[in-house]
This record gives C-alpha cells, structure tokens and sequence, in this order.
C-alpha cells in the first residue's frame, strides 16, 4: 500500500526527495505546502517541477480520501461523510461555537468494536482501525473545508480512540509537534468508552491532551444495559484509570453522561454519579440523548434539569452539552449508516 504524505517527517520528506534525485529543499516546500498551506494535492503544489509533482502522486496518498457528502444544519454545523482508498466511509463534524472558534469531531476507526446500545456507529461492529495518515487527513479536509485551521479537536467520532493507539498516538504527536500542526495538546480532547488499558497508555504519553471517559451510568447494573460485557470495564477500574490520567497528565478528566429516559436519568443516579464525579476530582458532562432509531428515549426537559440539579447538589462540576447538529442526520454515525446501507 502507498504511504501517506501527510504523515512523512522532515526527515523521511527530505531523505524521499533525495533518493528519487530531487535537492533537500524540494522537501522543505513540500512540507510548507502540507503544514502552513494545508494542502496535500501537489497538483496545486504550484512550485515544485511537475516531475517532483509527478512523483509525489505516484508514490503517496496525497490525499488517500474525499469528501462524499456534505450535511449542514440551520446552526452552522457540518458533517463530512469521507470515502477512504478502500471504499469505507467515516465522518468528521465541523462545529462552530458562538465565540468564532471552530472544533472538529474526528473519527479513530471505520465501525467500532465497543457496540454502546444506543449508538449507530457501533451498530454493525469494527471494519478496521484508521492509519494515522488518515486520521490526519480528516484533520486536513476538515481544514479544507472550513478554509483554515480548527482551534479544538476532539475525538469523538466514529470508533474507540484507545483501542488505536497505536495509529492515534502518532498522530497526534504531528498534530501538536511545533514543526507539525502545532495546536496545542490542551486543545485536543480524546473521548474513550472506558477501555482502562488504553486510558494507562494515554496517561503514560504525559502530555495535557483532555480525557473524556463516557461513563454513562454510576453503577454497573445501569451501564451494562447500555454498553455491552466484551468490552466494559468496572467502574472502579475505570476511576482508577481516571485518578492515574489527572496525575500523570495534570488534566481533570471529563466524565460523559449520556443521559436516557427511564434508564440512567433518575435523581439517585444523579447524586451517586456527582458524587463519583467529585470523590476523583472529575467534571460531569450530560448530554441529552439524540436519537439514532434504538428504542432508547431522551428524557423531558424536568427531568434533565432535575437530574443536573441534583448532581450539582453533591458539589460536583457539571455541565450540559449544547445541542448542536440537529436534524435528521445529527447523531453520530448516521450518515455512515447510511452510505453503507445505498452500497449493500
Ligand atoms: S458511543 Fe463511541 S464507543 Fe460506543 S459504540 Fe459508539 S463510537 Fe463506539
């Protein structure tokens, strides 16, 4: 398979331009191109000879994917459906805020292995992990797309980040390396299922990305109705886990709280989960559910606000997140579904 131009270091650019006989400084243009230009196409690489151009494209996935549909809702965000070299689809969001500032939702895997009950994404399991060049790639459309760069990533798209870390990591390393995008690590968030042994990998990098374990539930009788056994740990371990990121990484974790009618929205739940969320020195995010045609319901507007109340009562830092996207194609993973369902 072709590598990624994107994911190439200064070094291996530098040491590919030599061996096909162009000068070192052809290597420095490309990489002006790619990291300060955001573009990949060398086509549009307007600089170079067209036999550098020429090889790049031979030799590179310059870029390996393309924008196959565009859904955009009344509040300004974007959902890019993107078709991979092999036919695959993930999707990326573009969500502005109020204050100008714009983050991406990227996507770590095509499917995912975890199958949380009330989510399209997982609905039909794990095609494959994506390829830090991908993973990059989307950053790159994405940036593309919005004609400049974002000013937050977080990775809760498609997939579990934490069971890639081996593509994921890498990637964000270029991500937020000075010579490579250059955002800051508090400025990327990584949103896992509570997958404990990736969370100890991720606190080993040491760096201030931001943590988001979706919890979803205080105790484990709740959470398995919502996420399955294969890859459910208990709660405790994933508290540890939590404790263990905050200390070695110095970043409070965010608890995610996909709140569902009838199912984990009660105000017991709601004080047994602040006080989880203040005992490990946490932050709760609640996020009303979004429908994506399971038989799970988002609770009423009451109950959401009584919920919030009563876990802000136990002293705990809670949020709720603010619907964005809304539409038919909202939640995460729909457009996906649904490209796959016109192929098959
Ligand atoms: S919610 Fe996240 S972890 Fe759960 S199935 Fe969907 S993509 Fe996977």
């Amino acid at each position: 398979m072709k590598e990624f131009l994107i994911s190439q270091s200064a070094e291996q650019l530098t040491q590919w331009c030599e061996n096909e006989g162009f000068p070192k400084f052809r290597a420095r243009q490309l990489l002006q191109w790619i990291r300060e230009k955001l573009l990949i196409e060398p086509e549009k690489m307007l600089n170079l000879p067209e036999t550098l151009r020429q090889k790049v494209k031979e030799h590179f996935f310059a870029p390996s994917m393309s924008v196959a549909e565009v859904a955009s809702s009344a509040d300004g965000v974007s959902k890019l459906l993107l078709e991979l070299h092999d036919g695959e689809h993930i999707e990326m969001a573009i969500i502005p805020a109020g204050d100008g500032r714009v983050t991406f939702c990227l996507s770590t895997q095509v499917g995912c292995p975890v199958g949380c009950r009330f989510c399209a994404s997982g609905k039909n399991g794990l095609k494959r992990n994506l390829l830090t060049g991908e993973i990059l790639e989307e950053f790159l459309l994405g940036c593309q797309y919005l004609g400049k760069r974002c000013d937050n990533i977080v990775f809760m798209g498609i997939g579990e980040g934490l069971l890639n870390c081996n593509e994921l990591f890498p990637a964000l390393e270029m991500l937020t390396a000075p010579e490579g995008f250059a955002l800051a690590p508090r400025r990327i968030t990584v949103s896992t299922s509570g997958y404990v042994p990736g969370m100890l990998k991720f606190a080993g990098l040491q760096k201030e990305y931001n943590l988001a374990v979706s919890l979803h539930a205080p105790d484990e009788e709740t959470r398995s109705k919502i996420i399955p056994d294969t890859l459910r740990f208990p709660i405790q371990e994933i508290l540890s886990a939590v404790d263990n990121y905050r200390e070695k990484a110095g970043r409070m974790v965010t608890l995610e709280y996909t709140l569902l009618a009838g199912i984990n929205d009660s105000d017991a739940q709601a004080e047994a989960l602040g006080r989880l969320a203040y005992a490990h020195h946490a932050k709760v995010n609640l996020i009303p559910y979004n429908s994506t045609g399971t038989t799970f319901r988002r609770p009423s507007r009451e109950r959401i606000e009584s919920f919030e109340r009563a876990a802000r009562a136990t002293g705990a830092v809670v949020t709720r997140r603010i619907e964005r996207g809304s539409g038919k194609n909202a939640a995460c993973g729909q457009l996906r579904i649904k490209a796959e369902e016109k192929l098959s």
